[in-house]
């Protein structure tokens, strides 16, 4: 019987241990199939700008621009592009930094209205410019707040690009920011796609991408788990709430010094 029950209680430990093995090898097979999709979907997120950006060089060394207007046009449209390749080299470099554990905030103190007066101003253009009604805070309260005002203009500028890219033409965007329970919070809420219910549970998780037919432009599923790091080091949240077919609004709080 001892034997028995030796051989026993040694089958269930190799079968623990074959579940767990069998475990693992899923894992990585899943993060190596994430790392190839996000090569992927990299390549793609670049080639596009790149291949615009080419398309109007081009025209402007054929002679196309006659005017000034229309030259101004195209540097236009050339820096909307430019700014999206960085963003998606700023994302990658986080992200690099999130798998080692390093992304850094250096927060310090400063008033929230100057502080954020500089991060908004240029976002009204940016998303006038892609055919979109922008309408910003009406004031922002002007308490002290102890931040790191570079990580918190990637988390503004990640959000409303998620807003643009999931938005229609002729939609709106809008931004405030209240005071709450002892709190600095922002908002960000879009007239777009919305995130469908099933999708919900995961747009925070790194290399998650929701519903592909919601925008026209891939992405690379970094965006919002990079938002969220960077919240949460600086003691604050991050959610949204969204309706699917009539808009998402994301909002984050900073603590108060
Ligand atoms: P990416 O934009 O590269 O796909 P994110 O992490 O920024 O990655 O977003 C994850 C997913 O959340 C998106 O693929 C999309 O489905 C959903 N999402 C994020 N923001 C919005 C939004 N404003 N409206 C609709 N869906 C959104």
């Amino acid at each position: 019987y001892a034997s028995l029950n030796e051989m026993g209680a040694l089958y269930s430990m190799f079968d623990q241990m074959r579940t767990e093995i069998m475990y693992l090898s899923m894992q990585r097979i899943q993060q190596e199939k994430a790392q190839k999709e996000l090569i992927t979907n990299i390549s793609h997120e670049i080639k596009t700008p790149i291949t615009t950006i080419k398309a109007y060089i081009d025209s402007i060394l054929e002679g196309v621009c006659s005017d000034t207007e229309t030259m101004l046009e195209y540097v236009e449209i050339m820096r909307t592009h430019t700014d999206k390749m960085a963003r998606l080299v700023e994302d990658l470099l986080l992200q690099t930094l999130q798998d080692l554990g390093q992304i850094t905030v250096e927060p310090r103190e400063q008033y929230s209205r100057e502080v954020l007066h500089k991060i908004l101003k240029p976002i009204g253009h940016y998303v006038r410019t892609n055919e979109l009604t922008y309408i910003g805070p009406q004031e922002i309260p002007n308490v002290l707040i102890y931040i790191d005002a570079i990580r918190i203009e990637q988390v503004i500028s990640n959000l409303v690009s998620n807003a643009l890219k999931h938005t229609p033409p002729s939609g709106s965007i809008r931004i405030d920011v209240q005071l709450e329970a002892g709190m600095l919070k922002v908002i960000i809420a879009d007239t777009g796609s919305g995130i469908r219910p099933q999708d919900m549970p995961f747009v925070f998780e790194r290399y998650f991408r929701g519903n592909p037919g919601s925008a026209p432009q891939r992405g690379t599923g970094l965006g919002l788990s990079i938002c969220k790091t960077i919240i949460e080091a600086h003691g604050g949240t991050i959610s949204f709430t969204s309706k699917h077919g009539e808009g998402t609004t994301f909002y984050f709080t900073l603590p108060l010094c």
